[in-house]
């Protein structure tokens, strides 16, 4: 995965920001500039993206190392494993003052909350990422590139746990999610908005992540991740995939229900016997904004259900494999998990 090191040397003075590239459509190449939707993700390595962006030059001294050319929607859980092992890495290093991830669009959400609740640090840990290729017209990548380094290189940045610095917006790991298929600006924190924004070299916080991350989540990266997989609610369902799920071993099962986390009647018996089995079944919704409340369109203490708040389908996953990974297993437990980060 590793490739060497390379580094761009500024004054001295400006912080010292390591860019660890994992791929996505911000390293994509297509055939010509007007494509944006036929491409190669990942195709590009980061000496290519951080030779595009001159400007870096002026606010840090800029570490440049390929963790991987991937496009993010084939992301494996191991590369989760080796983020936090380089942040954490790179983190306890005197010399370092803030950490830059370009990622693909389509799992970023994911793996930023993943950060999120594992790196043990304070320093920044940004993430970026671009909807069309490097290649493009309009390439949005060397600005959101730019602005996720001048975000990591502020000194407001650090405790805020991991950001996402996407379209001059600044999202917490935990709220942002993509909401467009092909808009550049692609992310949005439903409910709760930005915590911030980057415009012009000029980085202002409006609001704090009030849930502990970072430093303070007790959430380790583990090295095997229990198997969770992520069931839908919709008109004329059938249990088919829950029990194939069940069948194939698996610890947990996240349901994306209808509205307020409703499930039909037919799926919500087949996660019912599966609770009763020891699979540990979280409820969320499909709606895209909102929370589920706990015993609210279920009854999760009778069922053995856990509520994901407003945890989207995908993010609660994230929690649930971890909460699992880090032994917590009982129905009460995971609850308190799922309230508190
Ligand atoms: N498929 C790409 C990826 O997630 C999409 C993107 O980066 O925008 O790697």
């Amino acid at each position: 995965m590793n490739s060497p090191n390379t580094s761009s040397d500024a004054s001295p003075a400006l912080p010292r920001i390591a860019v660890l590239a994992t791929g996505g459509t911000i390293a994509g190449a297509a055939p010509d500039a007007t494509s944006t939707a036929g491409y190669q993700a990942g195709a590009l390595g980061v000496n290519f993206l951080v030779d595009a962006v001159p400007a870096l030059a002026s606010i840090a001294r800029v570490d440049a190392e390929q963790l991987a050319s991937i496009d993010s929607k084939d992301l494996a859980l191991p590369l989760w494993n080796a983020l936090v092992a380089r942040i954490d890495a790179l983190a306890a290093d005197d010399a370092i003052d803030g950490i830059v991830i370009t990622h693909g669009t389509d799992t970023l959400e994911e793996t930023a909350y993943a950060l999120h609740l594992t790196v043990k640090h304070d320093k920044p840990v940004v993430l970026t990422a671009a909807m069309r290729p490097a290649t493009a017209l309009s390439s949005d990548g060397p600005l959101n590139l730019l602005n996720a380094v001048t975000v990591a290189a502020h000194p407001g940045s650090r405790g805020q746990g991991v950001l996402v610095a996407f379209n001059n917006k600044i999202h917490c790991a935990r709220d942002v999610v993509k909401t467009s298929t092909y808009a550049v600006d692609a992310f949005h924190s439903p409910e709760l908005g930005v915590l911030g924004w980057v415009q012009d070299g000029r980085v202002e916080f409006a609001r704090r992540a009030t849930r502990p991350h970072t430093r303070d989540s007790q959430l380790a990266i583990g090295n095997a991740w229990p198997a969770v997989e992520i069931v839908t609610s919709y008109a004329g369902v059938s249990r088919t995939a829950v029990d194939a799920f069940v069948a194939a071993g698996v610890r947990g099962l996240v349901v994306a229900g209808t509205g307020n986390g409703s499930i039909h009647a037919t799926l919500q018996a087949a996660l019912a016997e599966a609770a009763k089995r020891g699979v540990a079944v979280v409820r969320a919704s499909r709606v895209g904004s909102g929370h589920v409340m706990k015993n609210g369109a279920a009854n999760d203490d009778a069922l053995g259900f856990v509520s994901a708040g407003s945890l989207n389908p995908f993010k609660a996953r994230v929690l649930l494999m971890l909460a699992l990974a880090n032994g917590v297993t009982s129905r009460d437990a995971l609850q308190a998990i799922f309230d508190t980060y």
